[in-house]
């Protein structure tokens, strides 16, 4: 709704940008941000500053919702929702985790499931260590296994701890035509070739 009906005097300026733009304000360097989408969120206008001075953003929420977010949280994709994509995860993560008993308070996570936790945070959180090696490269997990237990059920029980989920395909995504488990040595002579 809020996409479709733009505001006319925001027009032109989005048409302009390719973030960040950077002009000058009070003498400084300055993101222009307005109208461009982060993830689920907008910003539509300039909010209070943080006690520090950082620039903060009025972002509409896609769901409805709407956040206040520093420019630079922005731009580097660490606030993509008003919390709602976090919370809608942790909500089928509680819903999964009541189904399939593979991570519980009394027995912790199941070696099958750090493995799924990993997969994910490998591809999607740029504050993960790899990152830049995975979603930074564009590999992605397929929408099958956004759920624990398709990937589960495709890949089966991790067969030691020294196995984890190997891509036969360097550059190919998470998805169960190009997976399998592999030790170490197995996924050795699978490596795509470094640059020097
Ligand atoms: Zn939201």
């Amino acid at each position: 709704m809020g996409r479709r009906r733009r505001q006319p005097h925001l027009a032109p300026l989005e048409k302009a940008i390719q973030w960040p733009v950077t002009v000058a304000r009070n003498g400084k360097p300055f993101h222009h941000l307005a109208g461009v989408a982060f993830g689920r969120l907008t910003p539509v206008a300039l909010g209070a500053p943080t006690d520090r001075g950082r620039t903060r953003w009025i972002c509409r929420c896609s769901c409805g919702g709407a956040a206040l977010v520093v420019t630079g949280d922005l731009i580097r994709g660490h606030a993509q929702s008003c919390g709602c994509e976090k919370r809608e995860l942790a909500a089928q993560r509680g819903r999964e985790n009541r189904k399939h008993g593979h991570a519980t308070k009394r027995f912790g996570r199941s070696p099958e499931y750090i493995s799924w936790c990993a997969m994910h945070q490998r591809c999607s959180s740029p504050k993960t260590r790899s990152f830049e090696h995975y979603g930074g490269r564009g590999i992605k997990v397929c929408e099958h296994w956004k759920s624990f237990e398709a990937f589960l059920e495709d890949v089966g029980p991790r067969p030691s701890l020294s196995h984890s989920i190997d891509r036969v395909e360097a550059n190919g995504n998470y998805e169960p035509s190009n997976c399998r488990w592999a030790t170490p040595s197995e996924q050795q002579t699978n490596k795509r070739p470094r640059a020097a």
